[in-house]
This record gives C-alpha cells, structure tokens and sequence, in this order.
C-alpha cells in the first residue's frame, strides 16, 4: 500500500502555516467523519489518513523530520521515496516495518538516515557535501493600525537547536553507549519482502548501532530540543494582509559547513473595529439619524490619519458609499480613498407628539403608511 504525500493528503502545499493546517485538516475531517459516513470504508480510510497526515504535520517537530526524509526521498536515497513512507507508516504489527512511534522520543530521523546511507564521514561528505539548513515558518499576527504606519513588532518563533546539555548525543553525560542488542551493533537488520532480502536500519538504535542507556534529561535523547526565539520585526508601512516576509539566514543551522536556511514569516492583520481595508482603499460604517439624512449636515469621520468633516447632502440614502479622496492607504506612491457607507438610523421609539407630526408629515408629503 503506497502512502500518500501528506501534504497532498491534505490538500496544502508543503509551505502551507499551522493556521492552513488546521483549517485544511477540519474541513476534511468534517467531510469525511465516519459518523458522517457510516458503513463508508472508503471515507474510513480517507479519515485516518487524514488524522494521521495532521498528527504529524501539525507538530512542527514531526513536520520538520517528514519534510527532511521527504527531501532526502526525493533526492533518490533509500530506493526512492520508500523510505519515509515506510517509516512514517503507522501500522505496526508487520514485525520489520518500525512506525514512527518506535523512533519518538529517541534520536533523530536525519541522523538515522546520515548513518543509514554513509557508514562513514568520508561517503557521507562526497555524496552531501554542504547541506543548506531548512526553512523556518512562522506567524504573526500585528494591530491594523501598526500595518498602516508601520514599525516593529516582535515576533516569536519556534527552532530548533542542538541540546546544550548532551551537546547533540542525545545521551546524559557521563552515560555511556551500549551495542544495540537487536542488530549486533551492524545498524541495519535484514527481512524478506516479496522475495528479496532487503536491509533496512534498525529500529531499535536507528542505524546507529549502539543504543542510550541513560537518555539525556533536557532532550528526552533526542539530541535537539525546540527553542523560542524572539526577533524584532520591521513592518513595512501599508503591508498587506498574508504578506510572507524572508528572513534570510534566520532558519535552521546548516549542516557539513552549510549556511542556514530561511525564515519565512506569514503577517496577519487583526481587524480593525472601524476600519476595513480592501487593497488601497479603506471602509467604514458611520451612523446618521433620519434628521441629517433629510435635511444634510457635516460629521466627523475618523480616517488613518486624524478627523475630517464629511458632508452629508440632504436627501442622503442609508447605505450611501461617500468617498473621501486620498484617505486610503498609500501603496507604491499613490493613495487609495476612504469610503464611508452611511446608515440611516430610525428612532426605536417615539413620543404621541412625534407621533402626530410624523403623520402629519406623512400626509404632507403624500407618504402611505
Ligand atoms: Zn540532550
Ligand atoms: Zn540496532
């Protein structure tokens, strides 16, 4: 059974944020819920691939060892991309195919793979060389007002770094290695599949070979733990909302001398209470009482940069856009305008005075009512 892509399985790209996850992963699992699809076997199917696609792609630990064996399949190591699927594969109970679980908590998949495909530094070198870190990405999400003016905002984001307590070893210090009692000590075990002896790493040390006693306590063993980062972020005045900023250098340490890779920060605009943007131009929504619509007057409107007077011409409809120039948002040297759609607001209650000049009105100005 061939597995699919995660991302695929989703239906994102494989640069898609936690928030698109997400969004991806409840409108699937909705659709195809088997309480929603009963006796349905292929909707079963498809829901436990889909969980199993988010339960690794929405932790960014898990995320980051699929996209790197993903790369590393691609690349054509371990016969194609057999190997990560095959690893991320969670069946179980096959005796020689070892899940994802096998590995959590305990090392690292790059480094099983380092030690799966070289045996030795001198291979690994020739064949790698340099390795560009991965890309980090991050969200963050500013005030309307700062996207307007522009400034900084910080910015936190999650990456991932050697243990400083085991130094990457992922063993407690001090602690000393054992030869993996499963392989021998060779890392790889041998099956059959199909008729063919197939060598696959081992499980129990991933191709290590030797086996932690006493895991590191920071790290759990795995050599690497997840920091928070902080960062001072510079906003562009008037940026837009989903704008996806490059940080180049900021993302994940490279690895044989290679630079680090990029991050990449997704910016979202919180809503305003007043103010919508839509490209250049700004909406709002400014209430009149029926006496300002009849007979016109001059408000105050807030726009981005102070209050103006707007002037409301007798006869004025509710839901009446009226435009004031030049109050948008400044993009790419030009300006957009400010559009305040006007809304008519009638009285919930009136007095039997208000009552009588009303009809009184009315039948003045041949109104039906
Ligand atoms: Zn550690
Ligand atoms: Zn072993």
């Amino acid at each position: 059974m061939a597995q699919k892509d995660y991302y695929e399985v989703l239906g994102v790209t494989d640069k898609a944020t936690e928030v698109e996850l997400k969004k991806a992963y409840r409108r699937l699992a909705k659709k195809y819920h088997p309480d929603a699809n009963p006796n349905n076997k292929m909707a079963e199917e498809k829901f436990k691939e889909i969980s199993s696609a988010y339960d690794v792609l929405s932790d960014p630990e898990k995320r980051k060892q699929y996209d790197q064996l993903k790369q590393m399949g691609q690349r054509g190591y371990a016969g194609g991309t057999e190997g990560y699927e095959d690893i991320f594969t969670r069946r179980g109970g096959k005796g020689q195919t070892f899940s994802y679980e096998d590995m959590g908590g305990f090392g690292n998949l790059s480094d099983l793979f380092s030690s799966f495909f070289d045996m030795g530094e001198t291979t690994r070198k020739q064949r790698w060389g340099a390795q560009k870190g991965g890309d980090i990405y991050a969200e963050v999400e500013i005030p309307f007002d700062l996207s307007i003016s522009g400034g900084n905002t910080t910015l936190e984001f999650r990456k991932e770094e050697t243990c400083p307590a085991c130094g990457g070893t992922g063993a407690k210090a001090g602690s000393k290695l054992s030869t993996c009692p499963d392989c021998g000590g060779a890392g790889m075990i041998s099956f059959s599949q199909g008729g063919f002896a197939v060598n696959r790493p081992c499980p129990r040390c991933m191709g290590r070979g030797k086996i932690i006693t006493t895991p590191c306590p920071q790290c759990g063993g795995r050599g690497q733990i997840i920091a928070t980062k902080k960062l001072m972020l510079k906003i562009t005045p008037g940026i837009g909302d989903g704008t996806q900023l490059r940080l180049r250098g900021q993302g994940q340490a490279g690895t044989g001398g290679g630079p680090p890779g990029d991050l990449i920060v997704k910016v979202n605009i919180a809503e305003h209470r007043f103010f919508e943007r839509k490209g250049k131009d700004i909406y709002c929504r400014v209430p009149i009482n029926i006496a300002q619509a009849i007979l016109g007057t001059k408000i105050r409107v807030r726009t981005l940069n102070g209050k103006v007077d707007l002037k409301i011409p007798p006869g004025t409809q509710s839901g009446a856009k009226l435009r004031l120039k030049g109050k948008g948002v400044e993009e790419d040297g030009s300006k957009g305008d400010q559009y305040v759609e006007v809304v008519v607001e009638v009285p919930e209650k009136i007095n039997e005075k208000q009552k009588k000049l009303l009809e009184e009105f009315a039948k003045e100005t041949g109104l039906k009512y």
